[in-house]
C-alpha cells in the first residue's frame, strides 16, 4: 500500500474506506460531499486532515464513525465492514471504540465537567464509583483535576475543550475523532489543546483523525492529507519535491498545502 491511501506499515490496520462516496441530495443537484475516498489509519497514527470549509472533512468523519452510510464503497473497522453491524452493534461499537471532539465541545450544560466525563461509561454500564474515578483521573490526565465540580458555563473555552477530551479519552477508544477543535478557540488556548490531541490518544493505544485549520500540524501529524472538492490527497512535501527535481524526475507538483480560511 502507497501514499496517499496508506497507512503506516509497522502497526496494523485499525480503519479503512474504500472508495467511499456520500451525497446529499440539494434543490441544484447532488452535493458530491465524500467523491470516492480510500485511505487507511493505522492503530496510533496521528492523521491531520486540512482543507477548506465545504470541501467534504466533517462528512468524512461522520462515515469513519458510522454515523452516516456511505452510498457507495466501504467503511471497515478492524477488517469488519461497518454495515453490516446491526443497530445494537454499532451502538457499542461507537460506545467503546471511538471518541470525538467537536469544535462546538457538545457538552451537556447541566452536569459537572466530571458528570460528562462519566456519562458515556455510565451508558455503557459501568458502575457509578468506577465511572466517577476514571474521570477523576481523565480530568487529571488533562489538567483539569480542579475544575471537576464545574458545569460547563463555569468552564472557559479551554477548559470545556479539554473536557471534551477527557470525555472522548476515558473510555479507553480505539479511533479519536476531532473536528475543527480549536475553532472556538483563541489561538494560544488552542495550541494547548492541539497539543493534548496530538500527544494523549497515541499514549493511550489510540489512532486520531485531526480536521484543523492549523497547517502547523505538519509538525507532529504522521500524516497530513487535505480534502478537495470531496476528495483526499496527499500534498507534496518540500523535501519530496526536492528528492524529485534532484532525481530530474520532474514530474507534476502535487497539490501543496494552503493555510486555507473558511
Ligand atoms: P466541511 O466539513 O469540509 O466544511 P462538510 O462535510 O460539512 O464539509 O460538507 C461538504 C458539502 O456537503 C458542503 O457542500 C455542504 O454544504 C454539504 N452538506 C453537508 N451536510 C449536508 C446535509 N446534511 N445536507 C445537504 N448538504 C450537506
Ligand atoms: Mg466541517
Amino acid at each position: 500500500m502507497h501514499a496517499p491511501t496508506g497507512a503506516r506499515m509497522a502497526e496494523p490496520t485499525l480503519l479503512e474506506l474504500t472508495r467511499a462516496r456520500k451525497y446529499y441530495s440539494s434543490p441544484g443537484g447532488a452535493i458530491h460531499a465524500v467523491d470516492g475516498v480510500s485511505v487507511s489509519v493505522a492503530e496510533r497514527e496521528l492523521v491531520a486532515i486540512l482543507g477548506p470549509s465545504g470541501s467534504g472533512k466533517t462528512t468524512l468523519l461522520l462515515l469513519a464513525a458510522g454515523l452516516l452510510a456511505p452510498e457507495e464503497g466501504s467503511v471497515r473497522f478492524q477488517g469488519s465492514d461497518l454495515a453490516t453491524l446491526s443497530k445494537r452493534e454499532m451502538l457499542a461499537h461507537r460506545r467503546t471504540k471511538l471518541g470525538f471532539v467537536f469544535q462546538g465541545f457538545n457538552l451537556v450544560a447541566g452536569l459537572t465537567a466530571a458528570e460528562n466525563v462519566a456519562m458515556g461509561l455510565l451508558l455503557r454500564g459501568v458502575d457509578h464509583p468506577t465511572a466517577r474515578r476514571r474521570a477523576l483521573e481523565a480530568l487529571d490526565g488533562v489538567g483539569l483535576s480542579g475544575r471537576a465540580g464545574h458545569i460547563p458555563s463555569r468552564l472557559s473555552g479551554g477548559e470545556q475543550q479539554r473536557t471534551a477530551i477527557a470525555r472522548a479519552l476515558v473510555g479507553e477508544p480505539k479511533l479519536i475523532l476531532a473536528d475543527e477543535p480549536t475553532g472556538n478557540l483563541d489561538s494560544e488556548t488552542g495550541d494547548d489543546v492541539l497539543e493534548l490531541l496530538t500527544v494523549l490518544p497515541r499514549s493511550r493505544g489510540a489512532a486520531t483523525i485531526l480536521v484543523t485549520h492549523d497547517t502547523r500540524i505538519a509538525q507532529t501529524a504522521d500524516r497530513v492529507l487535505e480534502m478537495r472538492d470531496g476528495r483526499l490527497t496527499e500534498p507534496a512535501r518540500e523535501e519530496d519535491r526536492e528528492l524529485e527535481s534532484e532525481r530530474g524526475q520532474a514530474r507534476e507538483p502535487g497539490p501543496t498545502p494552503q493555510a486555507s480560511g473558511r
